[in-house]
């Protein structure tokens, strides 16, 4: 196998990668990964089929994609790694083994999780390592280092990332499973409210937050629909330290009294107190709608600062 082309081949995908991320932020369109970089004049997508990729010049894995519609736990071993499912039950197959390839050289790959369907769009991790082979449970594991360490620290070969780096692989992990399911909820919450603010009809995803109604630092704070409001900037800001509420039972925005009262210039006119007594843009399915008793417990705080 030729080391060295395949070093290169991963770091130009590498740096492609970085560079789509900063254009197009954290969730990248399944289009856009199949499509692929330019290495040395020749494309090489990122992503063909379903699983595991492997580009025609290199013997080991390049990529590995999850589904949409697999199960959570074939995504997570508690805290510590990610799971990759064999394709199919054969470990000799030729992807299974170009991922054993890629786990035998400790070679850094690419791992994309999706969190949309209609169209495609996933959350890509990189770089991951493959740390365990598992032939009866037919599954590899992955850990994850920070990009930002994959890049600073030149460590693409994998060699320098032993031993002493398992603290460094295990924060990877935890923080790459903390985008994902960031980025999940965040895809879910804007696609049920046709990614507009729930509260002002604004429809520039660059401006959306997906808000959480308990906070996500709160027990009960689940990354779920229904503990989910669809908000630009400035309501979710005003959201969380109650400038505004939501009434529980008819999903009117109530504007806290005092601000009311206030005058100034248009954003205080259009963007907030003109929404006071207004009906939340809500999702058009029961289930995804805020949770009528989470509104409760904000409305409460809201109604004893007001
Ligand atoms: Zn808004």
């Amino acid at each position: 196998m030729d080391l060295n082309l395949d070093r290169d081949v991963r770091a130009a995908a590498f740096s492609w990668l970085d560079e789509q991320i900063k254009l197009h932020g954290d969730v990248l369109d399944g289009g856009l990964l199949r499509f692929g970089f330019d290495f040395k004049g020749h494309r090489m997508p990122l992503a063909v089929q379903q699983g595991t990729h492997k580009p025609k010049i290199l013997d080991a894995a390049l990529t590995l994609r999850t589904s949409f519609d697999s199960p959570y736990s074939d995504h997570f071993d508690g805290e510590e790694s990610f799971i990759y499912r064999y394709r199919g039950t054969n470990p000799q197959d030729w992807d299974n083994r170009a991922a054993r390839i890629a786990h035998e050289h400790q070679l850094p790959l690419i791992y994309m999780h999706a969190v949309a369907k209609n169209p495609p769009r996933y959350v890509v991790v990189r770089p991951v390592y493959i740390v365990a082979d598992d032939p009866v449970d037919l599954a590899f594991r992955l850990q994850a280092i920070p990009a930002e360490l994959g890049s600073l620290t030149g460590s693409l070969g994998g060699a320098s990332l032993t031993g002493s780096d398992t603290l460094t692989r295990r924060y990877g992990t935890r923080l790459a499973r903390t985008r994902l399911h960031q980025a999940s909820f965040r895809e879910k919450v804007l696609a049920a409210y046709r990614t507009q603010c729930a509260m002002c009809r604004l429809k520039h995803p660059k401006l959306l937050d997906a808000a959480h109604i308990t906070p996500d630092s709160d027990e009960l704070g689940e990354p779920i629909v229904c503990n989910g409001m669809s908000l630009c900037r400035i309501h979710h800001g005003a959201f969380d330290v109650h400038y505004l509420s939501v009434e529980p039972d008819t999903y009117r925005i109530r504007v806290r009294a005092a601000l009311m009262e206030e005058r100034d210039g248009p954003m205080l006119k259009h963007g907030l107190q003109e929404l006071d007594g207004i009906k939340l843009q809500l999702p058009r399915k029961l289930e995804l709608k805020p949770d009528p008793e989470r509104l409760r417990a904000h409305w409460s705080e809201f109604s004893e600062s007001a």
